[in-house]
């Protein structure tokens, strides 16, 4: 669809709305131009479209995720957002591998909440053939016999195409591998490893039927053309779900006098992501209470779908009841049954849609 003559910028942003709902897919300067918008009037505009491009293709479910910090602190990479790197002095938990009752705990619990999916998470550089697979191989088919949320795991890079098949073997339904930042920006907090690295382990995963939670990490000193291009390539990489952590500032690592980003600059940002990855889950991750404060129940405005609940990796969140009680306030549901993110296929309900959507076309502009 073209630009009509003198659209304003409210028209441009329900128009890209309209469009998006009828199945269109953002290229690089439309979105571009969504990340950069700086009024207020604008980005309550874009929260508000947003919104209606969530409802559209998610409903009221929201999609619940929690974590279990299997192997925590030491590691060998570099990153400079994390606690848990070796080469920081920041405070951060030392231990080894998790046993069967932690995790047992961990997914009892989330099923009590209604939590979708418990995943195992190890702070090290990857995953090779050997015991320490073959323990948490162990850990994967123990939840996916109990059956209480789905296993999904977080444990770093992985060296072959053998290691993804034996944790999908075992049961692995998603793997989170974040893809941080732009590829530009990357090298800026991590030369341990590499961008093109973890694209590597995403194609392992892939090709082994295993779907991906892959998203980043903003508040870095990245620009806003490095955020708009992570956007574009979690879409590219046909992540299922997509968090964005907001940087926490943790003493002792090199971020942690990073000026906070701006809530109205982070709900934008979660907006945007919406707008270029509209079937996607779209997760809030860790950071959330620490630089969203009393707007945290905005991020569902601004069109995302899912939420890490629990503590996170090294900093703590809110209590689960108060998430849960933030949905109910906002009419939304927690939403369990998700094994298959069947929203996401080419078969949703935008393929019927009409090319003019009727709520948006009728708003004010
Ligand atoms: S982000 Fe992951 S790979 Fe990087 S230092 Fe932290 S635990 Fe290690």
């Amino acid at each position: 669809m073209s630009r009509p003559n003198k659209e304003s910028n409210s028209e441009r942003i329900r128009r890209t709305g309209r469009e998006v709902i009828a199945g269109k897919l953002l290229d690089r300067e439309e979105a571009l131009w969504l990340f950069r918008l700086e009024s207020s009037a604008d980005i309550m505009d874009l929260l508000s479209v947003a919104n209606r491009v969530r409802e559209h293709f998610k409903g009221n479910k929201i999609h619940l995720c929690s974590i279990v910090n299997a192997k925590a602190g030491g590691c060998s990479e570099n990153c400079k957002f994390c606690a848990q790197s070796g080469a920081w002095q920041a405070a951060s938990p030392q231990y080894g591998f998790v046993d069967r009752e932690p995790v047992e705990e961990a997914t009892a619990e989330a099923e009590r909440n209604g939590v979708t999916a418990v995943g195992l998470v190890a702070a090290w550089k990857g995953l090779k053939k050997g015991p320490k697979l073959d323990e948490i191989c162990d850990r994967i088919r123990e939840m996916a016999a109990d059956g209480k949320a789905r296993p999904d795991a977080s444990l770093g890079l992985i060296d072959s195409q053998e290691v993804a098949q034996q944790l999908k073997d075992a049961g692995l339904e998603c793997y989170g591998h974040n893809l941080e930042s732009s590829r530009n920006f990357f090298p800026n907090h991590c030369t341990t490893h590499s961008y093109e690295d973890r694209l590597q382990t995403i194609a392992y995963l892939k090709n082994a039927g295993i779907k991906i939670c892959s998203g980043g990490i903003i508040g870095m000193g990245e620009t806003r053309e490095d955020r708009c291009d992570l956007a574009l390539s979690v879409r590219d990489i046909g992540a299922h779900v997509v968090p964005i952590n907001i940087l926490n500032p943790i003493p002792g690592t090199p971020y942690e006098n990073n000026e906070p980003l701006p809530p109205f600059e982070i709900l934008k940002t979660i907006a945007c992501f919406r707008l270029v990855n509209p079937r996607k889950e779209i997760m809030i991750a860790g950071g959330r209470t620490v630089n969203l404060r009393d707007l945290q129940s905005m991020v569902f405005m601004a069109g995302a779908s899912a939420l890490m609940v629990g503590n996170y990796l090294t900093t703590l969140n809110q209590p689960v009841e108060k998430d849960l009680q933030m949905l109910t306030d906002l009419g939304l549901d927690p939403d369990w049954d998700r094994h298959g993110f069947a929203d996401q296929t080419e078969s949703d309900r935008s393929a019927s849609l009409p090319a003019r959507e009727p709520d948006l076309a009728a708003a004010p502009t």
